[in-house]
């Protein structure tokens, strides 16, 4: 399947912690496996990039500056974002797990880890960041995905590239953003050259799911329609 071959080798990945160290740690071994890695260092820099980017992976300290790390998945649930969330902490105990997963984590690990662990549980949580995107919403419809390709509400099955269906995967997974062209290059195309990229790829998806399903916002960029 090579569009989820495509998507399980690069998790775009979000690290909110505050200390620095771990951070320069992480983000290198991170960013050697392939992953896209952007880091905040404190709860309320972390909470506005996890609402306003796409990401498959949020790994979040418990014990932040500003704003807790538990507050913040907390807040992050309450706006219905279902990014899947690691949260790290000094504080290992029944407790404060119960607290973790009640949150809204869904998984927790206590400091201090062990590196070839933490990579593993990332690699399960972006595995099933793939398999929750077996169907995407798409306004009021659902587009089924089998394979490369989709199944379109009159049962047409129309291949998607990887590029296409990632597009169409961080718009359906962010229904309510605005992605500016400069965004959506950045995550979906890892910065490609071309400026126009972005608009090409919306072409190639409006003329195979259909003209609806990405809706232009003028002067600013595109966000999801429907089917
Ligand atoms: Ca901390």
């Amino acid at each position: 399947m090579p569009w989820q071959r495509a998507i399980l080798r690069c998790v775009r990945l979000l690290l909110v912690e505050d200390d620095r160290e771990l951070v320069e740690l992480l983000s290198t071994v991170l960013r050697g496996e392939g992953h896209v890695v952007d880091v905040a260092f404190d709860g309320h820099r972390g909470l506005h990039l996890a609402l306003t980017r796409p990401y498959d992976v949020v790994v979040i300290d418990r014990g932040l500056p500003v704003l807790d790390g538990l507050d913040l998945l907390a807040r992050l649930r309450s706006r219905a974002v279902r990014t899947q969330a690691l949260v790290l902490t000094a504080m290992g105990s029944v407790r404060d797990r119960i607290d973790g997963l009640d949150a809204g984590a869904d998984d927790y690990l206590a400091k201090p880890f062990d590196l070839g662990e933490l990579r593993a549980r990332l690699r399960a949580l972006g595995r099933r960041a793939a398999e929750l995107t077996a169907a995407l919403r798409i306004g009021a419809g659902r587009l089924e995905l089998e394979q490369h390709r989709v199944v379109l509400p009159d049962g047409e099955r129309v291949p998607l590239t990887a590029r296409e269906f990632a597009l169409l995967r961080v718009l359906a997974t962010h229904p309510e953003t605005v992605h500016t062209r400069s965004s959506l290059r950045r995550t979906v195309f890892h910065d490609a050259p071309s400026p126009s990229i972005v608009d090409t790829y919306v072409h190639y998806l409006r003329s195979k799911v259909g003209r609806s399903v990405v809706h232009t916002v003028q002067g600013v960029g595109y966000r999801l329609g429907a089917l």
